[in-house]
């Protein structure tokens, strides 16, 4: 193959070398050794195109080559650049059969510049220093954040005075501790150590965060070369600063004093310094000398600050205007500004001394009132709705009230009336309101005579706040006749509690008296009929007892001297006028007793139903004897009453119970007291006939009977009597009966007062 061929093909620089030392260069390698110089274009003596060190580490493989051997070395071909292998090969004898050389040079790349590329894609600068720190190569990265070029980098040192590197808190950070110096010195890793740096041009320093990697040979104690790793933290750095400076300023902000100090000149101009303005406002002397103040101000308050201020400092009259006024953050702050002018000895004006007094409390004080005022009026609109429909409500209840209703104020002027007054006492309700209400309605009593006002209960609540009931009293119609009244006057309260009138609910009570009237009327007849009635019963069996005496004692007379002398008949007809004489008698004496009842005088006593009881047995003891019944009785009250009535009405209801017993069992009464409220509630039980519901209530009837006298004998007064007897006390009488079982009397007596 033809080596020239061969040569202009491959892309690797590679040279021809012929025994006599001649070189033929490919394109490649004329770019790599000449720079691609014209007059290196010949056939150029090898040895001259490396630097003699390069030179003399080829010699040996060249020679090798021509020898016929393969040959290798790694050279490096300029300070500073990567290793590049070099592989000597023998070739092809050329035409003239002369021995030659192929130097075929590859620029490998190390693993150094792998991992160097491999941080530029990362952003991360990358300088590789040797042990007396000058840098020997740097990446993209490195010549980027640093903003030097390699050639500018190339041989710097630490110790280099224009790094200007400096630690984060402003001082001087010296050639000798950086950490590419102290790893080189201890061998160790230095890790992420920021570090500030000049960077010439733009007037400031790069932050970078840097770590340094020393490099042992195998075999080495010492570090032979320092990696120094550097990431560009300024923007972060930055940001930082930023946040810890704003985050003092507000705070400054909050804790300084909201109050401005100031002065100004005679001529009113604003001029450096003040430290208080600048402070607040973040304004510099610059923007606010003169008039720049101004531009601090709200632009919607600055027409009417500067009109206050010249018009102050015009007259000589003190400043006081209120605006907002920016604060160094950007928010407006609403501002009371005040100044007055310092005049001296010779009655000028040697200055004007003002200030600032931050208005935010007061202004959110007063918004929180003018919330509050607005609620306020809300709900005071809600209620009053309410009340409206309230009121809406009442007078609805007032005007459909049959009941008449004034409204009083303190004077007792009729503030309101419901058309039921106004009805009742014959006013329109308009000529009721407005009027004086005891003058017009109330100002006579019901007997003629005056009603002064004071005596009136009306106007009485109205002085005291009491509420009164007054029963009977009149009023007076239009009309001019008396209208019987009853009413209720209830004070009413203003929203202090204190009394402000009264409402008066009045009632015609005319048909309630009439009515009253007419029942009066007729109990009184009643009572006196009743009166009247026993007045005859008591006279009549009180008078018809003389006649029949006397008809009784010649029926006894006629009996005495003729019977057995006429006729068998005429001895009948004497026996019938003997028993229709002692019946009659008899009825008489039950009439009368009937009508005796409470006749007498005797006050009520208490009585004990126990001894009662053993007296009621006595009575009817015979019967008990001759009927084999028994009398039990457990009643260990005592009751309010008349002895001789109440134990009548005992031996009444007992010797009934014992008379209507039954055929197939002998009588038994049992008689029981229990205690119900202020009344003693006797049972008087018998296991006799019973009575049929029908007639529970008409056997209290005077001469009501339920059998033939042949069956039971008897006037069928024993039971009205005893129901005269229980009322009279003030009691009820009843009974309960199953017939064939036994009847029970009810009576209800009233309880005798716990002696003393
Ligand atoms: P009298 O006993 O004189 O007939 P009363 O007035 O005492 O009159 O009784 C009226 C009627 O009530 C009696 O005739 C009788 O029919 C009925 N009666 C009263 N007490 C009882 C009783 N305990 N059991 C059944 N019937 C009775």
């Amino acid at each position: 193959m033809d080596a020239s061929a061969l040569l202009l093909a491959l892309p690797d620089p590679l040279l021809l070398i012929t025994a006599d030392g001649a070189a033929q260069l490919n394109p490649a390698a004329q770019a790599t050794l000449t720079g691609g110089t014209p007059e290196l274009s010949g056939q150029p003596d090898w040895a001259a195109l490396f630097t003699p060190e390069v030179a003399a580490a080829l010699r040996g493989p060249l020679e090798a080559a021509l020898a016929g051997q393969t040959a290798r070395a790694s050279v490096v071909l300029r300070p500073g650049a990567s290793v590049t292998l070099v592989t000597a090969a023998p070739a092809t004898p050329g035409p003239d059969g002369a021995a030659c050389a192929l130097l075929h040079l590859r620029q490998t790349p190390e693993p150094l510049s792998t991992a160097l590329d491999f941080m530029d894609g990362l952003g991360l600068g990358v300088a590789v220093q040797g042990r007396d720190t000058r840098i020997l190569q740097v990446n993209a990265s490195a010549t980027r954040i640093l903003g030097l070029s390699e050639a500018q980098l190339a041989g710097r040192d630490s110790m280099d005075p224009r790094w200007r590197a400096i630690h984060p808190d402003g001082l001087p950070f010296p050639g000798d501790t950086h950490p590419s110096q102290v790893a080189l010195r201890t061998g160790q890793t230095v890790r992420d150590v920021p570090m500030g740096i000049y960077r010439p041009g733009s007037d400031d320093w790069r932050w970078l965060h840097v770590t340094a990697l020393p490099h042992t040979p195998p075999g080495q104690d010492t570090p032979e070369q320092v990696t120094t790793v550097f990431a560009d933290v300024t923007d972060r750095y930055r940001m930082e600063a930023d946040l810890r400076g704003s985050e003092q300023r507000f705070r400054s902000l909050v804790e300084a004093t909201t109050q401005i100090v100031w002065d100004a000149h005679p001529d009113g101009t604003f001029l450096p310094p003040q430290p208080g303005w600048e402070a607040f406002t973040g304004q510099s002397e610059a923007s606010y000398s003169y008039a720049g103040w101004l531009n601090a101000v709200h632009p919607e308050d600055r027409a009417r600050t500067t009109e206050c201020w010249q018009r102050a400092t015009l007259t000589r009259q003190p400043y006081l205007v209120e605006h907002r006024l920016r604060r160094a953050d950007g928010t407006y702050v609403p501002m009371q500004a005040r100044a007055v002018p310092v005049i001296d000895d010779g009655g000028q004006i040697r200055e004007w001394v003002g200030t600032h007094t931050d208005m935010s409390d007061v202004r959110e004080a007063q918004q929180a009132l003018i919330d509050l005022n607005a609620d306020l009026e809300r709900r005071v609109q809600a209620r009053t709705l309410d009340l409206a429909n309230v009121t809406r409500f009442s007078t609805l209840l007032l005007t459909a009230a049959g009941e008449g209703i004034f409204g009083l104020d303190l004077r007792g002027v009729t503030t309101f009336a419901n058309p039921a007054a106004a009805r009742m006492l014959g006013y329109s309700v308009e000529r009721m309101i407005g009027a004086p209400q005891h003058a017009l309605v109330h100002h006579h009593h019901a007997d003629g005579r005056e009603y002064p006002l004071h005596d009136c209960p009306i106007h009485q609540t109205i002085q005291d706040g009491q509420t009164r009931r007054v029963e009977h009293d009149v009023m007076w119609h239009a009309q001019g006749h008396a209208v019987p009244v009853a009413y209720v006057v209830t004070p009413t309260h203003d929203e202090a509690g204190v009394v402000s009138g009264a409402v008066v609910m009045v009632q015609d009570t005319t048909e309630r008296e009439r009515a009253q009237a007419q029942l009066r009327d007729v109990i009184e007849n009643l009572e006196r009929s009743n009166q009247d009635l026993e007045q005859f019963a008591y006279i009549a069996s009180h008078d018809l007892q003389e006649p029949l005496r006397t008809v009784g004692s010649y029926t006894e007379l006629l009996v005495r001297r003729y019977q057995g002398q006429l006729d068998p008949r005429a001895d009948q007809y004497l026996h019938y006028m003997q028993d229709a004489v002692i019946r009659m008698r008899s009825l008489i004496q039950d009439l009368l007793g009937f009508a005796r009842v409470g006749r007498q005088e005797t006050p009520l006593e208490r009585t004990d139903l126990h001894a009662l009881l053993r007296a009621a047995e006595q009575n009817v003891r015979a019967t008990l004897e001759q009927g084999g019944g028994t009398l039990e009785w457990h009643a260990p009250h005592a009751v309010l009453g008349q002895p001789s009535l109440l134990l009548q009405l005992l031996t009444n209801l007992i010797s009934n119970g014992l008379k209507f017993h039954a055929e197939d069992r002998a009588p038994r009464v049992q008689v029981h007291s229990e205690l119900d409220g202020e009344f003693v509630h006797v049972t008087v039980q018998d296991n006799g006939i019973g009575i049929a519901p029908e007639y529970h209530t008409r056997v209290f009837d005077i001469f009501q009977r339920l059998h033939r006298r042949e069956t039971f004998a008897g006037n069928g007064m024993g039971l009205a009597i005893c129901r005269k007897i229980v009322e009279f006390h003030g009691g009820r009488i009843w009974l309960e009966s199953t017939p064939g079982q036994g009847s029970t009397f009810h009576l209800t007596l009233p309880v005798a007062p716990t002696p003393q």
